[in-house]
Order: C-alpha cells, then sequence, then structure tokens
C-alpha cells in the first residue's frame, strides 16, 4: 500500500471556492427560482478580443498543414515571437527584461505553485496574509514552514517586512488578490532590501498589473532597482485579456538571480528552473501562443483595454454604492477586486450568508484568505455590468 504526502492532511479539504460552490449549489436546490448574482470568483466575463481569436484561428489553420504544422517545441520555455513579445510589453512600461529571462506557461497559477519544487522544504515562507491560497498551499504541500506578515485596516493592507524575522521565500501580490491594495515603488525597495539582507527570494505576483490606474504604482518588481538580484515574477493573461479559458501565461526569472548551495555553489535559479520545466512540462499550445502573441500587437493592446475599462468602470459602480453605504474598503481603484469590511462586524460568512439569503449576490468571505480576512469580503468587478448594477441596488437595499 502507498504512503501518502500526509502534509495533506493539515490542510483544508477543500480549495476555498469548492467550499463556495457548495454553498450557492445547496441554496439553489432550496431556493430554485433565486436570480443569484455571482461576484465571487474572480473571473472574467467580456469576450476575447477580436484580433487575439483570429490569431489563434491562423494558428490552428497553420496546424491543419503538412508544412506549418508543429509538434513539441523545442524549449517548451514558448515560442521565441511570443517571448520577445512579452520583453517588448515590459519595454512599453520601461522595464528591460531579454526574452531569454521569459518562460510562456499555461497559466500564472500552475507556475506559483511548481516553482516550490526548485526550492528546499526547509526554507521559510512568508506570505502576506490575506493572501491567494495557492501560496500557503503549495508550501504546505510540502510541509514548509510558513509564517505570516500582516495586511491589515491600520496598513491599507499593504504589509511590510518586520526586521526581527527571518524569511528565505516572500510572496508578494500587486495588485492584490483579494485586497485590491498595491504597493509603491518606495514600499516594494523596502522588501528588496529586507529580502537581499537576508537573501531571500521575492515570488511577485502581477497577474493584475493591467489593472493599474496609478503612473506612480510600479506594474513589474522589476521596476525597481535592485530586483533582479532577488525575485520571480509571474504574470498572466488570464485578466489582462480574458484568458482563463484559454491559458496562458509568463514568468521572469532573470539570469542574475543565484543561490547559494551547501555545497557553495553558486546556483542560477533560471538554470533550475528550466531543469524542472523540463522534465515536467511540455509548453503550451502553438495555436494559443499566436493567440497571446496578439494580445501584445497595437491593435491587440487596444482592443484588450476596452474590456479592462468596463471592468474597472464595474469597479467605480461596486465602489460608489459602497461610498454611499458608508462601508470601508481597499481596491477597486488599481484592481478588479473591492475589499470591504462587513458591516455590524460581521464575520466573513456570516455576511456570505446573508448576501446570500437576502440579496441573491455571492461574494468571498474574506476569511478564506487568511486570518487578517476575517471580517471582510471580497466582490469582484468582473461581472456583466447590469447585474453589477442590479447587485449593488439590492445590497443598498439591505437593513444590517
Ligand atoms: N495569481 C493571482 C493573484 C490570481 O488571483 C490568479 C487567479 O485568479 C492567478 C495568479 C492565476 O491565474 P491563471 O492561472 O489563470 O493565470
Amino acid at each position: 500500500m502507498p504512503s501518502i504526502n500526509e502534509n495533506f492532511l493539515s490542510m483544508e479539504k477543500n480549495y476555498l471556492f469548492i467550499n463556495i460552490a457548495k454553498k450557492v449549489k445547496a441554496f439553489t436546490e432550496a431556493h430554485p427560482d433565486a436570480d443569484i448574482i455571482r461576484m465571487g470568483i474572480g473571473d472574467v466575463t467580456q469576450p476575447i478580443a477580436k484580433c487575439v481569436v483570429e490569431a489563434m484561428k491562423k494558428g490552428a489553420d497553420e496546424m491543419g498543414v503538412k508544412e506549418t504544422f508543429r509538434g513539441y517545441e523545442d524549449s517548451g520555455a514558448g515560442y521565441d515571437f511570443l517571448r520577445e513579445a512579452v520583453s517588448g510589453y515590459y519595454k512599453s512600461f520601461g522595464v528591460d527584461i531579454p526574452a531569454d529571462d521569459i518562460r510562456i506557461n499555461d497559466g500564472a497559477k500552475a507556475d506559483c505553485g511548481n516553482i516550490v519544487d526548485i526550492f528546499g522544504n526547509d526554507n521559510i515562507v512568508l506570505v502576506t496574509d490575506p493572501a491567494y491560497p495557492v501560496y500557503v498551499d503549495t508550501n504546505l504541500m510540502n510541509g514548509r514552514k510558513i509564517i505570516y506578515a500582516n495586511s491589515n485596516e491600520k496598513n491599507g493592507f499593504a504589509a511590510m517586512p518586520d526586521e526581527n524575522v527571518h524569511a528565505d521565500l516572500i510572496y508578494l501580490c500587486s495588485p492584490n488578490n483579494p485586497t485590491g491594495s498595491v504597493y509603491t515603488k518606495e514600499q516594494l525597495e523596502e522588501w528588496i532590501r529586507y529580502a537581499k539582507k537576508n537573501k531571500a527570494i521575492i515570488i511577485y505576483d502581477s497577474a493584475y498589473e493591467a489593472f493599474i490606474t496609478e503612473e506612480n504604482i510600479p506594474r513589474s518588481i522589476f521596476a525597481v532597482e535592485g530586483a533582479k538580484e532577488c525575485a520571480i515574477e509571474m504574470c498572466s493573461l488570464s485578466k489582462t485579456a480574458g484568458f482563463t479559458g484559454m491559458r496562458c501565461g509568463y514568468t521572469v526569472v532573470p539570469h542574475e538571480l543565484y543561490v547559494t548551495a551547501s555545497t557553495g555553489e553558486q546556483v542560477s535559479i533560471a538554470q533550475l528552473w528550466g531543469r524542472r520545466q523540463g522534465s515536467k512540462f511540455n509548453g503550451v499550445s502553438y495555436p494559443v501562443q499566436c493567440a497571446a502573441a496578439a494580445v501584445f500587437t497595437p491593435e491587440g493592446q487596444e482592443e484588450i483595454k476596452v474590456n479592462i475599462r468596463y471592468y474597472q468602470e464595474n469597479a467605480k459602480i461596486i465602489s460608489s454604492a459602497l461610498d454611499e453605504m458608508g462601508i470601508k474598503y481597499t481596491g477597486g481603484k488599481n484592481s478588479p477586486y473591492i475589499w470591504f469590511k462587513c458591516p455590524n462586524n460581521m464575520g466573513s460568512w456570516e455576511f456570505f450568508d446573508l448576501l446570500l439569503e437576502k440579496a441573491n449576490v455571492v461574494g468571498t468571505p474574506g476569511s478564506g484568505f487568511g486570518k487578517n480576512g476575517e471580517g471582510w469580503f471580497r466582490l469582484t468587478a468582473f461581472g456583466d455590468r447590469e447585474r453589477t448594477k442590479e447587485a449593488m441596488e439590492r445590497i443598498k437595499k439591505l437593513t444590517f
């Protein structure tokens, strides 16, 4: 009989959104006529840009012709045309990332989880709390020690390092899921300084960078001096270009990033990551990479911005309603998430139930993202315009 990885036994039985889906299913069965508005899971709703769809069709057509058919991609790191396109995209906001430092993947979730393969299980992992659950879960699976940096109302849900605490791996996400908060350049400088002092590596998740509206907020950690010697960045086309069902993202591991092995040998993190991916990942499909490259063309950028603006307008509708109700929140400005305090000191799940029962609106309980999320709640701006308006009208009518 095989033994199991018993680290799984110390984890929550289900991923947060499976628990929410179960509750909603039970409610729907009991109230089949309820008109439920879903603002829980952060999935996009607007169709993919036309030029992106055309590029994918063209890529698919090429696969049906002998002369242009493609099998395995040689490197598994992504076609040069896409890596160059991503590199050009970074350049458009002033960040110099060579195409060779970029690896294409099937979305940021996989890389966020898989990157831990190249690090020892004795590392101390620092996660800001609340956080995207993948950072905690994937480290728990390997039995790593996790410590937390508190994001809370006092620091605007932008946790900063504690000089008295040591960490080896640090997860940062800006714009943040779930809180919608962002780090300024100065705050990231502080994290970089802390990482260098601790010889730590920052795993930086920039999946929502396209939602940044303020000029002084970095769209990449590599916009900050010194990051290339201590950070890895993960980004995704899921929210930027509606790729949640297409699956494509990219990870930047700078060639400057090295760690010292126990033998004293200087080891390139990019080399280790390439070795890991070479054995466990066979690349992203050619038509999807063609589609992804179209996102970075001038036409693609124009088209995707239409959808981003649409979601940003939804965010305004949500935050204006909360303003009217006098409810405190973060996010919405540089992020598609609005994170607010549950009225009347209600607990997150208590408020979830109330919202579902009284307004038939589904949101995400903040406590599902960590202990500092208790008493807070997340709504997403990724919904349909009319449904977002309707949801906020229903919420405004509630008495707490
Ligand atoms: N990172 C963050 C912070 C997210 O919220 C998500 C998805 O919701 C992802 C990464 C993963 O996105 P994907 O795997 O679709 O690229």
